[in-house]
Formats: structure tokens, C-alpha cells, sequence
């Protein structure tokens, strides 16, 4: 991510808040993506940062997306959409997963006329598809253990696995086509073993679905949750890659495709976010810097995905435990209670935060009336 000195420069020129998002480092996670899990194609998942910008960075280096609403839908098929219709129809399964398994009927509708392929994990659902989009593609989801995720998923989606098979019984006598599973082990998982867990429960589910006289599935979608190097406490994810590796090559054969909806792994690392310190006061005895970015902008990722940010500032100095506001006059709009940063910095210097390029922007909101920080891509 761009020098110190780069930073500083983008934030006179663009003013501040600023987000920087550097492309060279979302080439270097999908390359690594790639290159420790070689028989997984990588569905980049939009809802992490659908800044079109990234999507195409991702697109042009060979990714494929995860998408769960119609209008993440169309940021993707915008690339997808000049190709000749015959091309079109194979690409769109390569290329995009709507994996959201409650959809509504004019999504539904929607995602018929495309042929997408989408995933469910219900039986209200499969009278919808039947009716609304009987021409999808299915792939169940799969309940699957969350735990020591930093953001947990499974209460709200997925089958149970001793239901996964009646399921997908009940979706192939609707008459719909049962491609595959898909899991999701619980976002920033640093619990390697829920990869191999949820690998071996949709390995069981296969077989069973087997056993019971279903042999059209065919893909297996192992989800999101890989980890981002926030911290030096996440294991390299070298060491996840070989434990996801020994376990597909270990249960499912090679004929079996391999996908994954990574978000946080491609976008986290990718952006640094530049605020202003507007004001400064000492409450309680605590020096408090109040800076021009919030919980209600790009830090909204410390309400809605429970990750901490780290402020640092670009000039040194006797440090001490600060508390960090952001500008709105909710008490909740609080970036950091106890930050080591220099005692002695004034109004109008600038501090910044890294790897903040997932579940941040992309959730920010107006609140206040405070808008959105501006957002720069460099080596595009
Ligand atoms: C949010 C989400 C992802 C991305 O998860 P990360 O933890 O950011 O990798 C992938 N798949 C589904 C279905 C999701 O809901």
C-alpha cells in the first residue's frame, strides 16, 4: 500500500476523508488466492466492497463473483453483457453465483431470464424457484459450525446437513437441477478447522445424496469467511490453503468443481482510510481527537462486522492513550477508547488507517449529514 509520503500527497489533493484504494494489492490477493488454492475459482463477494472499480480489477484478473441482490448483480454483468449470447449463457455460471438463499419473486423472475444459478436452502424456497425462476441452476446451502468466526452467518442461513438431502430430493422432484453445495464458515474465520469441518459435512451430504439415487451434483461452494492479516495472530493463509487443499483432494474428485466466495481476503488489505483531526479536548482526564470520519462512514465496519481499526499518524511524538471520535454528535460514533498516538498533534493533522477496504464503504451511511468519504484508486 502506497508510501507514507504518497498517502499525504492523495490527501492534499483530494481532501479529506479519503479512502485510497491501492489495485496492485487486489492483483497480489487474488494471485495469492489462486496460487495456494488452484483448483478453487474465486467468486469475489461483492457486498464486501461493490465499488464497480474493484469488480472490474478482479474481473480482468480472472475472478468470478458472489452476488445477493439485483443491483450487485448488475455492476458484474456489466462485463458479461456484450458477449455473444451463446458464450453468455456458459459465462454466467463461471462467472456469477446469486448466493443469497431468500430471494424475492421479481428477483426471482429476474434471475430466470438469465439462467443464474443461485442458491436455496428451504422448502418455501423451492416452490418459489419452481414457480418464479424454474430455468436456475441450484446449489443448497449448508448449515455449517461458525465457531471463532469474527462475524458469525450460520443462524440465519442454511439447511441443517440431516435435512440437505431431503431437500435436495424435494428441490429435483420440483423438477428444478441440484448443481451442488455451499457453506459459509463464519467471515474472518481464523478457526481453520471449520474449513475442514464444513468440507467434511458436504462430503457426507454428497454421498448420501448418492446413496438416495441423486447423482447430478457437481460443484461444491466452499464460501467466504478466508481471514485478512489484520494482526500478527492470523495464521498464514498458506497453512489454511494446505489444510482446504488435503481435504478436497482428499473427498471430492476432480471432476468435482471447486468454487469460493472470498470478500474480506480480496478487499480488506487494499484500502487505508485518511481522516483530518477537527478538534481536540481532554475529557475525564483523557486526551480525545475528533476527527472527520466515523462509525457512521468508512469505520462502520466497527458497528455492523465488529472489527477494530488501528489510527496512526504520519508525524512522530511523545505518545499516549487517546480516545478517537469521529464528527456526528452520537455518542456511539467512537473509532477507538484507547489508541497510542502522539500527544502532541493539532488541528488539521491527518491520520490514517489500514486495511480497511472491506465491509467499511460499503457500508457507510449519510447520517448527520455527513457524507461518505471520497474515494481514490491508485495503479489502477
Ligand atoms: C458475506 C458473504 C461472503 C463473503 O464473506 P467474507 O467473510 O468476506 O469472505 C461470501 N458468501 C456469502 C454467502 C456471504 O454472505
Amino acid at each position: 500500500m502506497g508510501t507514507l509520503r504518497a498517502l499525504r500527497q492523495l490527501a492534499k489533493e483530494h481532501g479529506t476523508p479519503l479512502v485510497v484504494v491501492d489495485h496492485e494489492v487486489l492483483r497480489r490477493n487474488y494471485a495469492t488466492f489462486k496460487r495456494y488454492l488452484p483448483r478453487v475459482q474465486a467468486y469475489y463477494a461483492v457486498k464486501a466492497n461493490p465499488d464497480p472499480a474493484i469488480v472490474k480489477t478482479l474481473f480482468d484478473a480472472g475472478g468470478s463473483f458472489d452476488v445477493a441482490s439485483m443491483p450487485e448483480f448488475r455492476i458484474v454483468y456489466e462485463y458479461i453483457k456484450d458477449m455473444p449470447a451463446k458464450q453468455r449463457q456458459e459465462w454466467i455460471w463461471d462467472k456469477i453465483i446469486y448466493a443469497n438463499p431468500i430471494k424475492a419473486n421479481d428477483t426471482l423472475q429476474e434471475l430466470d431470464q438469465y439462467k443464474a444459478l443461485v442458491t436455496y436452502d428451504n422448502e418455501e424456497e423451492i416452490r418459489k424457484i419452481k414457480k418464479h425462476a424454474p430455468n436456475t441452476g441450484l446449489a443448497l446451502r449448508l448449515k455449517v459450525p461458525n465457531t471463532g468466526a469474527m462475524v458469525e452467518l450460520s443462524s440465519k442461513c442454511g439447511a441443517a446437513p440431516g435435512e440437505a438431502v431431503d431437500l435436495i430430493l424435494a428441490a429435483h422432484r420440483a423438477g428444478l437441477v441440484v448443481e451442488g453445495l455451499s457453506f459459509h464458515v463464519g467471515s474472518q474465520t481464523t478457526n481453520f478447522e471449520n474449513f475442514v469441518q464444513a468440507i467434511n459435512l458436504a462430503a457426507s451430504v454428497f454421498e448420501e445424496a448418492k446413496a438416495r439415487g441423486y447423482t447430478k451434483m457437481n460443484l461444491l461452494d466452499i464460501g467466504g469467511g478466508f481471514p485478512a492479516p489484520y494482526d500478527a495472530s492470523v495464521k498464514p493463509f498458506s497453512e489454511l490453503a494446505r489444510k482446504i487443499n488435503a481435504e478436497l483432494d482428499r473427498l471430492f474428485p476432480k471432476d468435482i468443481e471447486i468454487l469460493a466466495e472470498p470478500g474480506r481476503f480480496m478487499v480488506a488489505t487494499a484500502a487505508t482510510a485518511i481522516s483530518k483531526i477537527i478538534g481536540k479536548a481532554v475529557r475525564d482526564g483523557k486526551l480525545c481527537y475528533y476527527v472527520d470520519d466515523g462509525v457512521y462512514n468508512t469505520f462502520s465496519g466497527i458497528i455492523f462486522d465488529h472489527c477494530h481499526y488501528h489510527m496512526e499518524a504520519f508525524r512522530k511524538g511523545p505518545r499516549q492513550i487517546c480516545t478517537v471520535f469521529g464528527p456526528t454528535c452520537d455518542a456511539l460514533d467512537v473509532i477507538s477508547m484507547s489508541e497510542e498516538l502522539p500527544a502532541d498533534l493539532e488541528r488539521g493533522d491527518l491520520l490514517f488507517s489500514r486495511n480497511i477496504g472491506a465491509y467499511s464503504v460499503a457500508s457507510a451511511t449519510q447520517f448527520n449529514g455527513f457524507p461518505p468519504a471520497k474515494v481514490v484508486h491508485i495503479n489502477q
